[in-house]
């Protein structure tokens, strides 16, 4: 695990990165970012500040436990979600955590996972807007993107923000895994955004950069009328396993 100092360096880095102007990936107060900083807590966002220009102020570092355990629980009230919030709070004098907080602590118990990035990015939520949500989700297009994003990302169907979106996260991520052997790298949530998990921060931001072009080349592909040209299972794990995939993979921080 790295120094809490340069957990946080990362990850206002990955913050700026994601909220940076032009790449219309979150504006205002939308999205947001995490890192795990000891084997209990991780450091997550503040509800309703700006990613481009996070500042230390604004990281919120909560334990999981208390986060966790709303999983377990079905049908819990916003007044509910907002005191276990305030609870899973290390400085009872820091700001209240974004109430995505509860799927940032799920996806930082995964193996590897150290960051996770989310965003609302344009051309993404166009297609998860749209009758192609679950094929932009589940096909591959060219091979950069099974690179940067996996040979196939998670597809959540709309649910409200907050607890209930965390157990589905859960609950579709669960059985993607349980299906595939492997973690996902990106997971999208249909009529809301996405979400780039890492080791790295460079990992979550190529994911989300390269999820970012894959929907403008699918718009692109989609608007000829035909349906696009997906690339068969077979070559998806052909590009998967290869050496120099693999290489640039690790040269990249992926
Ligand atoms: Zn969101």
């Amino acid at each position: 695990m790295p120094s809490r100092s340069s957990a946080v360096a990362a990850l206002l880095g990955l913050s700026h990165e994601l909220g940076r102007e032009g790449r219309m990936l979150a504006i205002l107060g939308e999205g947001n970012a995490s890192a795990r900083v000891s084997p209990g807590t991780f450091l997550v966002k503040a509800s309703g500040s700006n990613l481009a220009t996070l500042g230390r102020e604004c990281l919120t570092e909560c334990r999981m436990e208390g986060l966790l355990a709303l999983l377990g629980k079905r049908n819990l009230g916003d007044s509910d979600v907002t005191a276990a919030l305030l609870a899973s709070r290390v400085d009872p004098r820091a700001r209240i955590p974004s109430v995505e907080a509860v799927f940032h602590a799920w996806l930082l118990t995964l193996p590897g996972v150290q960051f996770v990035g989310h965003t609302h990015p344009v051309a993404v939520n166009g297609l998860l807007c749209s009758r192609w949500a679950r094929s932009f989700s589940e096909r591959r297009l060219f091979p950069d993107e099974i690179v940067c994003c996996g040979e196939a990302s998670v597809f959540v169907p709309y649910t409200d923000p907050g607890h209930r979106l965390a157990r589905a996260i859960r609950r579709e991520t669960t059985r993607f895994i349980e299906r595939r052997g492997q973690a996902p790298r990106v997971i999208l949530l249909a009529n809301h955004g996405l979400i780039a998990i890492g080791s790295t921060p460079q990992a979550v931001l190529a994911g989300t950069l390269m999820a970012e072009k894959a929907a403008h080349i699918f718009t692109g592909a989609a608007s000829t009328g035909a349906s696009p040209r997906f690339l068969s299972g077979r070559q998806v794990t052909r590009i998967s396993g290869r050496p120099d995939e693999h290489y640039r993979r690790k040269a990249l921080g992926l």
